[in-house]
């Protein structure tokens, strides 16, 4: 545990230092090409996965321990939400680091104070000291899940998980892998569901950036934070994924998610394109473009956007951003989202009263 947080101050000290000092930078910028480069890349790879590695069993416990004694709430829970965000977004500042083009670095562009920047660090702040937000977001991420899981297996024949199946005609290693490829499944049709009519006011705050980077990742409006993990912990549960499971792979995810929004020019090539996503990939889904308006909506596997039909290729420079909602560029934070929750309210109406005169014009046409 000690290494682990020694390792966390030696990526947080280098990550401050280039963004503090232009004179690292471009240190940085002429050692790039040389075999000194290679070294310190090693280097930060090799700490990456030992730091995965270190990590992710104390990770998984501590969440553990964490969920199961929901009553605890309080300190323990925002400790555990700061804990599973903080070390996901150093890894992926790492990776940026270590493969992006220095002038796009997210740390070397964090001071530069611009509004849409700004309003990524407030959401990154507010989603770990918050403590509603963080109590409410736990006991939606592990709360339902758990009570959910307990009441199946209350209803269900002894022992009955679809996971507990796999496992024993498989082995252990392939029920996770499954698992794994289920919970993508999940996420992609979750986020295809944000970007439907009545839910989109509540998706598009996450899409108003205007800047990319790995921050962006945090910005959501709180409806989304509060409930995407239930669309997919609460199909998964329902399978029967041990919890320890759920848990490591929302760790998981959350890196992954800072990974793609990470620096645009990172691109894994053919293996971006068909097996694992890069940033550039996820960049053109928040592309300004008409044309790429719902695109790429997979945060992990392009098969699925493949599969749906939701897949284009993603090259060279593009602007993100949102068209036809000027409240992002003039009210203050809370009153952004106030303002795309009553927007969500009023969709809702409408597809309400569509239903209602539908049905209504349906029994007079019969009559
Ligand atoms: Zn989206
Ligand atoms: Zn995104």
């Amino acid at each position: 545990m000690r290494l682990i947080i020694m390792q966390c101050c030696v990526m947080m000290q280098s990550c401050h230092c280039h963004g503090n000092l232009p004179a690292s930078v471009l240190t940085w910028n002429r050692m790039h090409a040389t075999t000194a480069t290679h070294c310190r890349n090693f280097a930060v790879f090799a700490g990456s996965a030992m730091l995965l590695l270190l990590g992710l069993p104390s990770l998984k416990s501590h969440v553990q321990d964490t969920a199961v004694d929901i009553s605890m709430a309080g300190l323990l829970l925002v400790m555990a939400k700061a804990f599973l965000k903080f070390l996901p977004l150093m890894l992926a500042l790492l990776v940026e680091l270590s493969l992006a083009p220095e002038k796009r670095l997210f740390c070397a562009r964090l001071f530069k104070w611009q509004k849409s920047r700004r309003i990524d660090l407030y959401s990154f702040i507010l989603s770990h000291m918050h403590r509603v937000h963080a109590i409410l977001n736990m006991a939606f991420t592990f709360g339902i899940p758990i009570l959910l899981d307990r009441l199946i297996k209350n209803s269900m024949p002894r022992n009955f998980s679809l996971f507990a199946l796999l496992e024993r005609h498989a082995g252990y290693a392939l029920a996770v892998l499954a698992f794994v490829f289920v919970a993508t499944f999940f996420n992609y049709w979750e986020h295809r569901l944000w970007h439907s009519r009545i839910l989109w006011p509540i998706h598009r705050f996450h899409h108003s950036a205007t800047d990319y980077n790995a921050l962006t990742e945090t910005r959501k409006h709180f409806t989304e934070t509060l409930l995407t993990p239930l669309f997919f912990t609460l199909p998964l549960s329902l399978l029967g994924a041990p919890l320890e499971f759920v848990a490591t792979y929302l760790a998981l995810i959350l890196f992954q998610g800072f990974m793609n929004h990470t620096d645009q020019g990172i691109s894994y090539g053919w293996i971006g394109r068909h097996l694992w996503i890069d940033p550039l990939y996820h960049k053109l889904h928040h592309s300004s473009a008409a044309e790429h308006m719902n695109m790429n909506f997979s945060g992990t596997l392009p098969l699925w956007d493949r599969l749906f039909g939701t897949y284009a290729p993603a090259h060279g420079e593009l602007a993100v951003g949102v068209s036809g909602a000027p409240h992002y560029d003039t009210l203050p934070y809370w009153k952004i989202h106030l303002r795309d929750f009553s927007d969500l309210l009023i969709n809702l109406g409408t597809a309400l009263k569509d239903k209602l005169g539908r049905r209504g014009s349906i029994g007079r046409g019969g009559n």
